[in-house]
């Protein structure tokens, strides 16, 4: 069976696969040539990641498709449904993530707190001296209140971080069973703590002197945080984004970047990717990622290994 990588598929899921009889292809195909690489192929099994979409026109057009696998949490790229009602298996990976994403946004929490991101931009034209005073400043993590938004997999792992490096930490989720989190401290050594998520994010918000987002794309698609939730947001508040784009309002966002309701922002996920607004990239107080939360070394080291898992389950005899 011919299997299309065509966002790319880790050297050891690769392996794993050819092993197994498979043979694997990642040469990109453009969104546009696709249906038709996919049938002058013959390709059985399309991998993507968030870059390649595959719609009901491709999923019509190329009748052969028998699997089509995401490498990562978030399927909106792909018509699932529509798929599964043709009879194509769709599966995805998503607990490979989870720790990547979670360290994007600590690194985030630390940027914006010290304004990294405006300050590497600023090093080489600025004077010495306004530079110190502009970035003076900064603010530490230790002791302050996390907001978690959406208390799943990823949700979770962030705790597990924050926790390690001393903030306090609510969570925010529909579901409010207690989770236990468990904080492994270097050394061999681990410490456990319950964290029991809050249903009601209103009466909350007030709380959070940073907050994070990890809910997925809403089913209605709307914002989780529009106007109405800033407004009960702590003066100062810092944001991170690293879910979906969408989740956030962005014109009430900036809104409220300027009018200092906001302190800062980091996003990793945008309303319109892969072009996003020009005045959230170049805003200085917006740091900003290519949607790079699960771009780590590891974690396709894992989806690649998941992927490979579960494509060999599902066809045995090849
Ligand atoms: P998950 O399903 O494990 O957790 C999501 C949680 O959000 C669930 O517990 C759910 O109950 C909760 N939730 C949903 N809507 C909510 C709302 N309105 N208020 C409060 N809680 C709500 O998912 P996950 O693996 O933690 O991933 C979270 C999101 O992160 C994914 O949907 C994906 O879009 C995104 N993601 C981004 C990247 C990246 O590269 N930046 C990588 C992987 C995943």
């Amino acid at each position: 069976m011919k299997i299309l990588a065509n966002d790319g598929i880790s050297a050891k899921g690769k392996e794993l696969l050819e092993d197994a009889g498979f043979t694997v292809i990642t040469e990109k195909v453009a969104q546009e040539e696709l249906s038709k690489e996919v049938n002058e192929q013959a390709i059985e099994i399309i991998l993507v990641r968030s870059a390649t979409t595959v719609r009901k026109e491709v999923i019509d057009s190329c009748p052969g498709i028998k699997l089509i696998g995401r490498g990562g949490v978030g399927m909106d790229n792909i018509d699932v449904a529509y798929a599964r009602e043709k009879g194509i298996t769709v599966i995805n990976t998503p607990a490979s993530s989870s720790q990547s994403v979670a360290e994007l946004v600590m690194g985030h929490l630390f940027a914006i707190s010290r304004f990294l991101h405006d300050s590497y931009k600023n090093m080489e034209n600025g004077d010495f001296s306004t530079l110190k005073k502009n970035y003076s400043k900064g603010i530490e993590l230790r002791g302050k209140t996390l907001g978690i938004i959406g208390f799943g997999r990823i949700g979770q792992s962030l705790a597990s971080y924050a926790l390690g490096c001393g903030m306090n930490v609510i969570a925010v989720d529909k579901k409010t069973d207690p989770v236990v989190i468990n904080i492994p401290l270097g050394n061999g050594a681990e410490a456990g703590i319950s964290i029991t998520p809050v249903a009601d994010l209103h009466s909350t918000l007030g709380e959070m002197d940073y907050i994070s987002l990890h809910v997925p794309k809403q089913p209605d698609g709307s914002a989780v945080f529009t106007s109405r939730e800033f407004a009960a947001m702590k003066k100062g508040v810092r944001i991170v984004n690293a879910s979906r784009g969408g989740v956030i309002n962005e014109d009430d966002l900036l809104s409220e970047l300027e009018n200092g309701k906001i302190a800062a922002v980091a996003l990793d996920v945008f309303e319109h990717e892969p072009n996003p607004r020009k005045d959230l990239l170049n805003h200085p107080k917006i740091a900003c990622t290519p949607h790079i939360g699960a771009a780590t070394v590891e974690a396709q080291d894992r989806i690649g290994e998941e992927l490979a898992d579960l494509i060999i389950g599902q066809f045995a005899k090849v």
